[in-house]
């Protein structure tokens, strides 16, 4: 039976991977990791996770089941964090996830079980979005996201797809830090989704992957808890890998927030359900630390001053690029006002393939780059590749 499944095609980033890899040139640049990398090029163990993992292994006596619904004081926490004070907590339930994959993965498996047929997801998105919901059934339409050429929202063709949606359709939303653009809404632009939500009754699917990462840990959620102010019904997945660095650890949660009160109990056992029937229950040591980290007021600023380090060296990053204006005909001001590890480059396969032979500079296929990939002694270099292959063009 086995030998009738079909090849899968690989995933282009292991192949982009790969190639780095066994690039021998020391001047290599990799842009297509998906992971933050500091200024010598590591992702870090976050000093405020080592911490509360070392007060962990000291005071944890069982490794007995967490339960499908994973720590309930990592989900108030959480909760808080993305919701602040306004959460709305009478009509949302909280499920720790493995990762936010997992969160959206379950938000998906709910809206199917709920009778969803389709999502509306932006074009770009990131590229396991598709793969979750398809997995889960739902059928996608899009709407435009992006303008390349400025670099930024292309908000019009955005608001003009979803006054087509139908009355209680889903619409999948990025909080911040868009994954692949950068270019994320302004406060201006989240009040008119908002607006849209509340007045074709849209169902938003909020994904929430780096909170603190853009512009901070407030700003950064503030067009989620915006819209899910108005909403009848939302759900919102939240990651830990990134705001945390917790990455492998798997952590994240997904939140649902019902019409009434009284649709917390079904929502709470289907949920419960969900993660039975995918893994049972979540792993337990991403969200221990977390619960350790906001648990104690000295730690939680430890992990707030190195978020905000990771943030600061993005800016930097984005604002260096930016300060050469344009080169060739690419224009890098732009970069300054995204948001997050990511940017589209509006480079077309010749020049993505020329940076990589000519000038040993790795991105996806799509132009798709990490900022925090680069070091500052990388950033010449790169200006120069850049400016060369659109010359040459
Ligand atoms: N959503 C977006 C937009 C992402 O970029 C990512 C990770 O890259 C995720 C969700 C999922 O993150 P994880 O499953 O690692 O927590």
């Amino acid at each position: 039976m086995l030998e009738r499944l079909a090849e899968q095609p690989p995933d282009p980033l292991l192949a982009v991977i790969g190639m780095f890899r066994t690039d021998p040139r020391p001047w290599k640049i990799d842009l297509g990791v998906g992971v933050y990398r500091d200024e010598s090029g590591r992702t870090p163990v976050m000093r405020a996770v080592k911490a509360a993992e070392a007060r962990l292994l000291e005071t944890q006596d069982t490794k007995a089941y967490v339960g499908p619904g994973g720590d309930l004081v990592f989900i108030d926490l959480m909760r808080d964090l993305v919701f602040g004070g306004e959460a709305p907590a009478g009509r949302l339930v909280g499920l720790q996830t493995p990762g936010g994959t997992a969160a959206l993965r379950a938000a998906a498996d709910l809206l199917a079980r709920a009778g969803a047929r389709t999502i509306w997801a932006g074009r770009p998105t990131w590229a396991n979005h598709d793969p979750i919901f398809a997995a889960a059934g739902l059928e996608l339409r899009s709407y435009d996201y992006f303008d390349p050429v400025a670099q930024t929202v292309a908000f019009d063709r955005m608001a003009a797809a979803l006054e087509r949606s139908a009355v209680g359709d889903v619409v999948l939303l990025q909080a911040s830090c868009h994954n692949p653009t950068g270019a994320d809404l302004s406060p201006e632009q989240w009040a008119a989704v908002a607006d849209l939500v509340r007045s074709r009754r849209l169902i938003p699917l909020i994904d929430v992957a780096y909170q603190g990462v853009g512009r901070g840990l407030e700003a950064d959620v503030a067009g989620v808890r915006q819209v899910v102010a108005v909403a009848e019904e939302a759900l919102v997945a939240v990651s830990c890998s990134k705001t945390f660095g917790l990455y492998r650890e798997r952590t994240g949660a997904v939140f649902t927030l019902t019409a009434d009160a009284g649709g917390r109990t079904a929502a709470t056992s289907n949920m419960l359900a969900i993660a039975r029937a995918n893994y049972s229950m979540p792993p337990d040591h991403g969200a221990a630390v977390v619960r350790t980290i906001l648990e104690d007021p000295d730690l939680t600023r430890e992990w707030r001053a190195e978020l905000d380090g990771v943030r600061g060296r993005i800016r930097a990053v984005r604002a260096l690029l930016a300060g050469f204006g344009r080169c060739g005909g690419l224009d890098l001001v732009p970069l300054a006002a995204q948001n997050g590890m990511f940017s589209q480059l509006p480079l077309d396969e010749a020049q993505i393939r020329r940076l990589r032979e000519d000038h040993a500079i790795y991105m996806t296929a799509s132009g798709r780059v990490n900022l925090a990939g680069l070091k500052v002694e990388d950033v010449e270099p790169l200006i120069r590749a850049l400016t060369a292959v659109f010359e040459a063009a």
